[in-house]
């Protein structure tokens, strides 16, 4: 098991360290899906969080939640109450680690949420010719730990 939990956001912006990990969860509530712009909420409880470097602005959802979120990036990264602080899962970089034990507010989900594992995949022949662009591609995303130094290339 990884004894240091980090992460931080798409740019790098924002990095973190927690010392433990609690309950991680998938939320299908409509204000996760906005959140996170996707399906839902993969957020994970964490302790004794320490920002490494910057830190995230919030967006207060509700009166009782306030969301963590990189302001250059736009990565969602917490969510937080007056109980404690959830990190998003995605934005940890031992994410695969990190496996969801539950899924609150199931009823919400959106319709064909059940059916996304039986999609279709790209053919050979479509991943084929798209490798080219792929191969072409210059990442401006932090790596997925941290470095002495980096900077995205310009
Ligand atoms: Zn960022």
């Amino acid at each position: 098991m990884t004894e240091a939990w980090t992460g931080g956001c798409q740019c790098g912006a924002v990095r973190f360290r927690v010392s433990s990990l609690g309950r991680a969860s998938l939320c299908h509530c409509r204000m996760c899906q906005k959140a996170f712009g996707g399906v839902g909420g993969l957020l994970v409880t964490v302790h004794d969080l320490v920002w490494t470097r910057g830190a995230p602005s919030h967006f207060h959802s509700s009166d009782q939640v306030k969301r963590g979120f990189c302001r250059d990036c736009g990565t969602p990264l917490t969510f937080e109450t007056a109980n404690g602080v959830d990190i998003a899962i995605a934005a940890f970089d031992q994410a695969g680690d990190i496996r969801p034990v539950i899924q609150l507010d199931r009823v919400s989900r959106l319709p064909w949420f059940d059916d996304l594992h039986r999609l279709p995949e790209p053919t050979p022949e479509e991943t084929a010719g798209k490798a080219r662009w792929y191969a072409s591609i210059v990442s401006r995303q932090h790596p997925d730990h941290d470095p002495e130094q980096w900077e995205p290339p310009s």
